[in-house]
């Protein structure tokens, strides 16, 4: 497990790369953060064109991933083609604001001087290079979202970009949490372990199951802030538990979209619910995977719609 120096196979500048477990190196980059990428993908990507000439793309995601602390992405030549052309259609408002998420989760208090490095933090923005970066700094600062003082790499969020960031959150948009409501019942403990969970992980979520937080004091009101944080819930109803179609419920009363699963063959589902039957957990990761990337894809649609208007 001892760190080589090595190359980054996202940005190809220089990295930690070491073994990490039979089928995985673990790589540790200024730029791209952590991740786990298997060899044949570390030889695959550098040489690739097409959308793999995107692959900075996957420079944005694992560098958020880390930053947000989450369990580092794994991937494989099998998954960064869906990855790439999941954000792929990030417009230039978008990158500004990432940026802006960015300082954002870098400001200790209002007012905070953040300071950004153009060389390591242009991934952030889901950036090719320095030069695409150095255009949204200007972007936040001619926008007034942030003031920069000459000349220095520090960045204050204004007032503006501070009411500009509630706007923007308000529908958890950039939440990383997925509030997965199930049956607590050891006969689904494998649907969420190896279906669900990888799923949702993989697609560069962090579940929340409330169960399986400690130190949870009042579980209703738990329950309730963790919906509301939520970008989205993953709502298993095999077993028709009455808080599960309640926290379904309060979500999509908040206007939180909701995607539902059954296990097949389970009894006649309450309402009329668009459900996706699930026979094999291998299979329900794959669904759910293509569920997330559908759903974010019809918000990206519904978004580009609103603003071309
Ligand atoms: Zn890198």
């Amino acid at each position: 497990m001892a760190a080589e120096s090595g190359k980054c196979p996202l940005c190809d500048k220089n990295a930690s790369v070491s073994s990490y477990n039979s089928a995985y190196d673990s790589v540790a980059c200024p730029r791209c953060g952590e991740f786990l990428a298997t060899d044949d993908l570390i030889d695959f990507l550098p040489g690739m064109k097409g959308i793999f000439g995107q692959r900075y793309i996957l420079s944005g995601m694992t560098r958020w991933n880390t930053e947000r602390k989450l369990r580092p992405i794994s991937l494989m030549t099998s998954n960064v083609e869906g990855f790439i052309s999941d954000y792929s259609a990030l417009g230039v408002s978008d990158k500004a604001c990432k940026l802006l998420e960015y300082v954002k989760l870098k400001s200790r208090f209002p007012g905070d001087e953040v300071r950004i490095s153009l060389g390591t933090d242009y991934p952030v923005a889901f950036c090719n290079n320095v030069g695409e970066f150095s255009y949204y700094l200007k972007f936040l600062r001619e926008s007034r979202l942030v003031s920069q003082l000459a000349d220095q790499p520090l960045l204050t969020i204004t007032p503006e970009g501070w009411a500009w960031l509630d706007e923007h959150n308000r529908t958890n948009v950039d939440s990383s949490k997925v509030f997965v409501a199930m049956w607590f019942d050891e006969s689904l403990r494998p649907a969420y372990d190896e279906g669900i969970e990888p799923a949702v992980t993989s697609a560069g979520y962090d579940s929340v199951r409330i169960d399986l937080k400690e130190d949870v004091n009042k579980i209703d009101d738990e329950i309730i802030a963790e919906i509301r944080r939520s970008r989205f819930l993953v709502v298993d109803v095999t077993g028709h538990r009455p808080s599960v179609y309640f926290e379904a419920g309060f979500a999509i009363g908040l206007g939180i979209p909701v995607i539902w699963l059954c296990r097949k063959g389970s009894d006649e589902l309450h309402f009329d619910l668009k459900r996706q039957a699930l026979e094999e957990r291998i299979s329900l990761a794959a669904l759910l995977v293509k569920a997330l990337r559908e759903y974010l894809k019809d918000q990206r649609r519904t978004r580009e719609n609103v603003e071309s208007k």
